[in-house]
């Protein structure tokens, strides 16, 4: 059988084989790189990659680059390329396994998109919500040594924001921690 005569998926080979990217791939298998999600997402213009280049670069197992990408921490779950995609592909839930893979740390990733999550869930996890201020000082912890101006960088953004009420100091009421949901969903993991 010639190259022509060939499915698509059947001649992309992943340049190197990747089992943790094998789920992520399997939902998008079937992609025309129609550009669709792309078009339809709202945070492609803040995206290094596209959507439609990452399902790319995903059928071509090119982990480095996709994990090197801000592209799935943009991501805000809106389901726009889920319910437009012509060939009715997960992408929310790719771009969702995406995130897993790279909290789990296994390919490095980008440093602050990282951090940042990271931040986000402990501060949900204990507050029960995002205490903004607690965030910031988890994350600026991470990253400062990494990024000695980072914090200057932020600094009069949030006292603007402290003025306005945007953000509150105040120490959010005890007894709203998620922790029992987030301990319900480990051992649901641990059971897979
Ligand atoms: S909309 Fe669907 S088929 Fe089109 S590029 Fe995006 S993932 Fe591929
Ligand atoms: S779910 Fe994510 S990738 Fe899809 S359109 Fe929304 S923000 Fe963009």
């Amino acid at each position: 059988m010639n190259r022509k005569q060939q499915t698509p998926q059947a001649w992309i080979r992943p340049e190197q084989p990747d089992t943790a990217l094998e789920r992520v791939r399997e939902k998008v298998r079937t992609c025309i790189q129609c550009g669709t999600c792309t078009g339809s997402c709202p945070n492609a213009f803040a995206m290094d990659a596209t959507p439609r280049k990452l399902w790319r670069l995903v059928l071509m197992g090119q982990s480095r680059e996709i994990f090197e990408s801000r592209t799935f921490a943009l991501c805000s779950d809106c389901y726009c390329c889920t319910l437009r995609c012509p060939r009715g592909l997960a992408l929310t839930d790719a771009m969702a396994d995406l995130k897993q893979i790279a909290a789990a740390g296994k390919h490095g990733g980008d440093a602050a998109c990282t951090a940042f999550y990271s931040a986000f869930l402990q501060s949900a996890r204990r507050y029960g919500r995002v205490q903004e201020t607690r965030l910031m000082a988890r994350y600026l912890a991470v990253m400062t040594p990494r990024r000695p101006l980072m914090p200057f960088r932020f600094s009069g953004l949030g006292m603007q924001m402290i003025k306005k009420g945007k953000i509150s100091l105040r120490r959010p009421p005890a007894g709203r921690s998620l922790k029992g949901i987030f301990a319900r969903i480990e051992s649901m993991k641990d059971g897979q």
